[in-house]
């Protein structure tokens, strides 16, 4: 669904991922671990092209993103072509994010009707139904500020759904919560990865890693230093950084 080669990204002189290649195929859940500040977030931000990147290439279902302009002056030649792939890429955020002067369901409304242009009846059926789904059926006419931390994350997951996207892509998604509250949300992604949901995480849970994704990377000073199915990398760990970042995160 989404591969990204060799891709680098500078903020001004910080090189921030200094040549990162993932492949995420439809169904594979793909776990992102690295301590603050190694780029996971950036990488993340660069698949959906939320941040523009100097070098490398990012294919979406195999289509390569068309560039213009080269380096630090680099960036996508076709809006369309953005669109498309960032719809189709939904992002769900540590801070949820929910536009906090609408209600739940027409948050969860809100891109399918106003950006993809989708029929009002058609969109709000959806939405129900995505509501009921992740548990807050009852919350569709409440505004963010009247619910949980996990609940409100729970309706930006099911704000992401709405969109029918190939993928979703998490930045820490139960970071801001609650270990209570995070339970609630962590259901509901796992029931994501066994409904075999393509899913790209960013995440500080080593069990949620552990328990969802079927490929675990991890990142260090804007690379990869190691990468593996869950079992092998939690259980033998190669590199001296990675055992030295999961004995400080266990
Ligand atoms: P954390 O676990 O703290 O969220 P992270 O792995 O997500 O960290 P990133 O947010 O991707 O890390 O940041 C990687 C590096 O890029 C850091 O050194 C950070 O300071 C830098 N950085 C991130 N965003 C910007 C920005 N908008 N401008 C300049 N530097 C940035
Ligand atoms: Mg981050």
């Amino acid at each position: 669904v989404i591969e990204i080669r060799d891709l680098h990204k500078s903020y001004g002189q910080l090189e921030v991922l200094k040549g990162v290649s993932i492949n995420a195929q439809k169904g594979d859940v793909i776990s992102l671990i690295g301590s603050s500040g190694s780029g996971k977030s950036t990488l993340l931000r660069c698949c959906n092209l939320l941040e523009d990147s100097q070098q490398g290439e990012i294919l979406f279902k195999g289509e390569p993103v068309r560039w213009k302009g080269q380096g630090l002056n680099r960036q996508p030649a076709d809006r369309a072509q953005v669109t498309r792939i960032r719809t189709n890429l939904s992002m769900v955020f540590q801070s949820f994010n929910l536009w906090a002067h609408l209600s739940v369901l027409q948050n969860v409304m809100e891109a399918p009707v106003h950006v993809l242009r989708q029929p009002v009846a058609e969109v709000e059926q959806r939405a129900r139904a995505l509501l009921d789904k992740v548990g807050i059926g009852d919350k569709a006419d409440v505004y963010p500020a009247q619910m949980s931390g996990g609940q409100q994350q729970r309706a930006a997951i099911a704000r992401a759904l709405c969109m029918q996207p190939e993928a979703l892509l998490f930045d820490e998604p139960t970071s801001a919560l609650d270990p209570e509250l995070e339970q609630e949300v962590i259901r509901v992604i796992k029931a994501l990865a066994a409904e075999g949901r393509t899913m790209l995480i960013v995440t500080h849970d080593m069990r949620l890693a552990a328990d969802v994704s079927n490929h675990v990377v991890f990142l260090h000073d804007g690379r990869i230093e190691e990468q593996g199915p869950p079992a092998s990398l939690f259980k033998s760990p190669q590199s001296p950084r990675l055992r030295q970042f999961l004995s400080h995160s266990l």
